[in-house]
């Protein structure tokens, strides 16, 4: 078993931890992010990026990567309840970005891929355990990271290994999206 540091390793390579990896290794911190899935990553979502996400894209370096990828200015949101009553607002500033969600992951991982301190493992299966200190084994390596990110989504495993699981909402929510 050898052993590898890393100052901080990201469990789950979507967009909220891609984001996180780019912020750490700009930090330079030693990054590792574990993703068991293959890029780019697809997933149902409304791919509305607000424009706080916008900002903090720019601020981060990201924004050009995302820009050589096509994308659709929104001014605001609406929702349309079952029985046809509507709720929308605009922005108070700014607007949003419209983007595909494989073109998000792309550019993402376009941007993290230029970061030295910044490793992306893809179609990683990842075993971790948080007793004493954060331990993450994969293949024949152990880690000890200084900090662990559990980021490994709704069913999250590393949030139910951290006794850290909610209540469940019981109001559902449903999304479609639609293109005009
Ligand atoms: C219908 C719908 C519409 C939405 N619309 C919007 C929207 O318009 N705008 C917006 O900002 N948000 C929207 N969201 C929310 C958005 O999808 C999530 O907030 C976002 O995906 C969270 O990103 P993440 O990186 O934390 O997790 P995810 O995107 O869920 O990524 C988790 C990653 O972890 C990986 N993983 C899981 N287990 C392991 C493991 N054991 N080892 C390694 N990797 C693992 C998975 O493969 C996955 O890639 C929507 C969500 C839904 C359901």
């Amino acid at each position: 078993m050898s052993e590898h540091n890393y100052d901080v390793i990201i469990i789950g390579g979507g967009p909220a931890r891609l984001f996180a990896g780019i912020a750490c290794a700009r930090n330079e911190l030693r990054t590792l992010v574990l993703e068991k899935q293959t890029y780019p990553i697809d997933k149902a979502c409304g791919e509305g990026i607000m424009p706080s996400g916008v900002n903090n894209f720019k601020k981060l370096g990201v924004a050009h990567f995302l820009e050589k990828y096509p994308y659709h200015l929104f001014k605001g949101i609406s929702y349309v309840s079952a029985k046809g009553s509507v709720a929308e607002a605009n922005f108070a500033e700014g607007c949003g970005w419209g983007v595909q969600r494989t073109k998000l992951s792309a550019a993402l991982l376009e941007c993290a891929e230029t970061l030295p301190n910044l490793e992306i493992q893809e179609g990683a299966s990842v075993a971790c355990s948080l007793e004493e200190n954060p331990e993450v084994s994969i293949k024949n390596n152990v880690f000890h990271p200084k900090l662990l990110i559990g980021a490994d989504g709704l069913h999250s495993r590393v949030r139910k290994l951290a006794n850290l699981e909610a209540t469940i909402p019981k109001l559902k929510r449903w999304g479609c999206s639609t293109t005009f």
